[in-house]
C-alpha cells in the first residue's frame, strides 16, 4: 500500500476523494483513501488525504473494489429486457462488473452478430459495466468460435447438459473436442455446466415414477457422481486440447481435487464455487423448496465445511452468484421438478460473503480478492478492473459493518424478481454506496445509475 503512494500534486487536486478503510487484496488499510481523476484512479494512501473538488466521508466503513460477478444469468427467463433489472439490483449489490452467460431467451450467443445485439442492450440498459461470454450452437456452432473471441467475449460457456435444445444444449463429445481445440487456438476460457445428464436424466425419471418430488429429490436426483463425472470428461477433453477448463460451478470440494490433479498434469484447469455452496445445506432445500433449487444442488454441512477448506487452500479460483432470477412464480410448486433451477443473489453477494468471512473469523480482504481480483483476472479484465490500484477504473463498494436483516423486498429489480433464499438471514454488513467509475450509483438508499451507464468491457481492454 504503501509503494502505491504517489507524491501530492499541489497545483492538480482530485477530482473526488474517498475516505474510509481501504481493504485491498494485501490487506486492510484503516484511515485510508482513494483518489480519482476522471474515471480511474489516481492515489491510493492512508493518513491525510490529497486536496479534490470533492470528499466523500465513509469514516468508519470499508472501502472495497467494486465486486466482479463471475457467473450469472440476467437473460435465461426473460431474455435481454432482464438485463436491466439485474444490473439495478447489481448496482445495489456493490457488484460493478457482471459477466453474464450467454444462454439467454430466445437464444444464445454464438456469433458476432448476436454478440452485437447484446451489447447494444448492455449499452442502452445496463447500470453497471459488463463483460460478456460466449457459447456455440449444438451444430455448425465450432466455426463462430474465432468471430467471438475477435468480438471481445470474455469466455466460453459450453454445457454436459441440456436444459434446452437451442437455448442451453448439451455439446456431445465429438464437439466438445472439436470446440476446446477451437476455443484453445484464442487463447479463452472455456468453462463447462458440469452435470451428467444419463445419471441425472435416468435418476429423475425414477423419482417421478414414483410420485417422489418433494424437494430433498432435487438433491438426490443428482448426486455428487453427476458433477465429478462431468468434471471428469471436460478435464480429459480439456488436457488432450491445451484448453483452459473451468468448472463453472463445483459445489463439491472434488471439484477442486480434480482441478488441483489435472493442473498437476501440465493443464490449466480451474473451478468456481458459488456463494450458495459456501452455506447452504440439504437442509436449507427442504426448508425452502423450490426458492433453494438450483444446480449443482446443495450438499451436506460436511460438505460445505470441505468447500471452505479448498477455498482456504487456493484451489478454489473465485466465488460468484450464478444469479438466475426467475419469477416468483416459476419457484412456488410442490413438486420440485417443475419448479426453474437458480437464485437471486446479486443484491446479496457482498453483505452474505462478508458475514461468511466474519463468522469464521477471517478478514475482508478475502472477498477483494475471491470476488473481485480473480474473477477479473479469469475474465481479462484485470487490471482494469477487480482491484484498488492506480490506474484502474475506480469501482468501489463501500460496507457498513453492523447488524442487519436481509429484507428480499429490498431487492432492485422487477417486483416478480424480489424474491431470496437469504431472507430473513442476518448479515455483518451492508452496502452503503457503490461507485462506478468514480460516480456513486448507489448511496445506501437508492440506485443513482440510469440504464445505460454501464458499459460493455471486452476481454483484454487495459
Ligand atoms: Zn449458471
Amino acid at each position: 500500500m504503501a509503494s502505491a503512494r504517489i507524491p501530492r500534486p499541489v497545483t492538480a487536486p482530485f477530482d473526488r476523494v474517498f475516505l474510509g478503510d481501504v481493504v485491498a487484496a494485501d490487506g486492510l488499510f484503516p484511515g485510508g483513501y482513494v483518489a480519482l481523476r476522471g474515471e480511474a484512479i489516481a492515489a491510493i494512501g492512508q493518513g491525510e488525504p490529497p486536496p479534490a473538488a470533492e470528499v466523500v466521508d465513509y469514516g468508519g466503513k470499508l472501502i472495497l473494489p467494486g465486486l466482479v460477478d463471475g457467473h450469472m444469468h440476467t437473460s435465461s427467463s426473460m431474455g435481454w429486457p432482464g438485463i436491466e433489472g439485474a444490473t439495478r439490483s447489481a448496482a445495489a449489490g456493490g457488484v460493478t462488473t457482471c459477466v453474464d452467460m450467454p444462454y439467454d431467451v430466445p437464444h444464445a450467443v454464438t456469433d458476432a452478430a448476436l454478440l452485437a445485439d447484446k451489447v447494444g442492450w448492455v449499452e442502452r440498459t445496463a447500470h453497471v459495466d459488463m463483460a460478456l461470454y460466449g457459447t456455440i450452437t449444438k451444430h455448425g456452432g465450432v466455426d463462430r468460435i474465432g468471430e467471438l473471441a475477435a468480438a471481445g467475449v470474455s469466455a466460453f460457456k459450453l454445457s454436459t447438459y441440456e436444459y434446452d435444445a437451442v437455448r442451453f444444449p448439451r455439446i456431445d463429445h465429438q464437439t466438445m473436442l472439436a470446440a476446446f481445440a477451437a476455443i484453445a487456438n484464442t487463447g479463452l476460457p472455456v468453462a463447462v455446466h458440469n452435470e451428467d445428464q444419463e445419471l441425472v436424466e435416468r435418476l429423475t425419471a425414477e423419482a417421478r415414477a414414483a410420485g417422489q418430488t418433494h424437494a430433498i429429490m432435487h438433491a438426490r436426483t443428482r448426486p455428487p457422481l453427476a458433477e465429478t463425472l462431468a468434471d471428469l470428461e471436460i478435464f480429459e477433453i480439456g488436457l488432450q486440447t491445451g484448453t483452459h477448463v473451468h468448472i463453472a460451478h463445483s459445489s463439491l470440494a472434488r471439484g477442486f481435487d480434480l482441478a488441483r490433479a489435472y493442473r498437476g498434469m501440465g493443464m490449466q484447469a480451474s473451478g468456481e464455487a458459488c456463494i450458495q455452496y459456501l452455506c447452504m445445506t440439504e437442509d436449507d432445500l427442504v426448508r425452502l423448496g423450490g426458492r433453494g433449487k438450483c444446480n449443482p444442488p446443495f450438499r451436506t454441512e460436511a460438505e460445505v465445511e470441505q468447500v471452505w477448506e479448498r477455498l482456504l487452500g487456493g484451489e478454489v479460483e473465485y466465488v460468484s452468484t450464478d444469479h438466475a432470477p426467475w419469477p416468483a412464480d416459476r419457484k412456488g410448486s410442490a413438486d420440485i421438478f417443475a419448479c426453474g433451477a437458480g437464485l437471486t443473489g446479486l443484491q446479496s453477494f457482498a453483505p452474505l460473503m462478508f458475514t461468511l468471512l466474519d463468522e469464521r473469523g477471517l478478514p475482508p480482504r478475502l472477498m477483494a480478492t475471491y470476488c473481485a481480483e480473480r474473477p477479473a483476472k479469469l475474465h481479462g479484465l484485470y487490471p482494469r478492473k477487480g482491484s484498488i490500484r492506480l490506474g484502474a477504473d475506480c469501482d468501489l463498494l463501500v460496507l457498513e459493518p453492523g447488524r442487519f436483516r436481509f429484507d428480499e423486498a429490498a431487492i432492485e429489480d422487477r417486483p416478480e424478481m424480489r424474491w431470496s433464499p437469504y431472507h430473513g438471514r442476518e448479515m455483518r454488513a451492508r452496502v452503503a454506496a457503490t461507485v462506478l467509475r468514480g460516480r456513486t450509483i448507489w448511496d445506501g438508499a437508492e440506485v443513482l445509475a440510469r440504464p445505460g451507464d454501464g458499459r460493455f468491457i471486452r476481454r483484454g481492454t487495459a
